[in-house]
């Protein structure tokens, strides 16, 4: 269980709080270290294997904080590799955590809510709307039990692109970051973490700030506001001129390149006139187009377009001046479209 209702999660802290906790407790603050470095270098998820510390001082810990596995609810794996958990919080809610191994690297694709208010009509994780959002230490109990699960390639890139939208939870998701990108913590480079928004402009803007050169992914999905409202509500509050307006200031500010989630819908996004609309709206922009086939969910009636129109597409799009590519799906058999497994469990 990832904490419970009396002590907070240890892992849910920043070192400069744990160090802030030591000296309260009359301890040295080095010790602090060596508890990161048990958490975060070695995977420990037990106070007890911590045998630098001395049995007083881990007595202690276990009174103050929460340190455990998380419950695992059911773990599923595909034929290609991909790895999905089905983790429950403290409270029974439950979230879904993927890994996706390749040659190269090991990406985990995490989730930032248990639900999710934006309601985009493509997408599962949205049709049972919000509970509540996760802590710092619940992400990052994610993102450590992927890390146990990575066998053959260490653990090298995190995805904010699992249930719930992660701008929403901003608090939070910038505090797991900081402890993913801190060299005491796992010391995963900012360009090696993407956040992927429906497109929360403020909080672009504030990411922006941050002084991070964290990849940002927009999940954009229409090619002007008529199509883009059809499929993601948020884009009424957020219109599109406005957001690709705040990617290009995000581009401006960190040097990176955004990608822009597409997804390719028989009928309804992949269109001549999209292809048009496309190419004016991005014209000019350091960015790359990620074309994700639709992944059938049995509550909506979309259908996914054959291989050739999808490639013809993709084609149009690279003749528009837009970089494109297709995704291969990943981890189909077991579910791991956005929020599918969660929201079959709850079924
Ligand atoms: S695509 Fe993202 S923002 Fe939209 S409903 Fe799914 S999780 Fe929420």
């Amino acid at each position: 269980m990832v904490s419970n209702f009396d002590k907070p999660d240890i892992r849910g802290l920043s070192l400069k709080e744990l160090e802030d906790v030591f000296q309260a407790m009359g301890e040295k603050t080095f010790r602090s270290r060596q508890v990161f470095d048990w958490i975060y270098k070695k995977g420990a998820m037990d106070f007890d294997v911590m045998l630098n510390l001395s049995s007083t001082l881990r007595g202690k810990l276990k009174e103050k904080f929460a340190l455990a596995l998380p419950s695992v609810v059911s773990e599923h794996y595909s034929q290609d590799g991909t790895k999905k958990f089905l983790l429950a919080m403290f409270d029974g809610e439950k979230v879904e955590t993927v890994l996706i191994p390749s040659k190269a690297r090991a990406t985990v694709c995490v989730s930032t809510q248990a639900g999710c208010k934006f309601g985009c009509k493509f997408c599962a994780s949205g049709i049972g709307g919000w509970t509540r959002n996760l802590t710092s230490a619940e992400i990052m109990t994610e993102v450590l039990y992927a890390k146990s699960k990575s066998h053959a390639q260490p653990l090298s890139h995190i995805v904010f692109m699992g249930t719930g939208e992660p701008l929403d939870n901003y608090e939070n998701l910038m505090k797991a970051i900081r402890l993913i990108n801190s060299s005491d913590g796992l010391g995963i480079a900012a360009r090696r973490i993407t956040v992927s928004t429906c497109g929360v402009i403020p909080q672009i803007r504030k990411m922006a700030a941050e002084g991070l050169q964290i990849e940002l992914a927009i999940s954009l999905h229409g090619y002007n506001d008529e199509s883009r409202k059809v499929l993601m509500p948020v884009n009424k509050k957020y219109p599109m001129n406005e957001l690709i307006l705040a990617c290009r200031e995000y581009i401006k500010a960190t040097n990176r390149q955004i990608t822009f989630e597409y997804i390719l819908i028989k009928d309804v996004t992949c269109s001549p006139q999209a292809v048009r609309e496309l190419g004016v709206l991005l014209k000019g922009m350091i960015c790359k187009m990620n074309l994700i086939p639709y992944n059938p969910v049995s509550e909506f009636d979309h259908k996914t377009p054959t291989r050739q129109e999808m490639f013809d597409f993709q084609d149009s799009l690279q003749r528009a001046g837009i970089h494109a590519t297709i995704r291969t799906p990943r981890g189909r058999d077991v579910a791991a479209a956005c929020g599918q497994l969660r929201h079959d469990q709850k079924k």
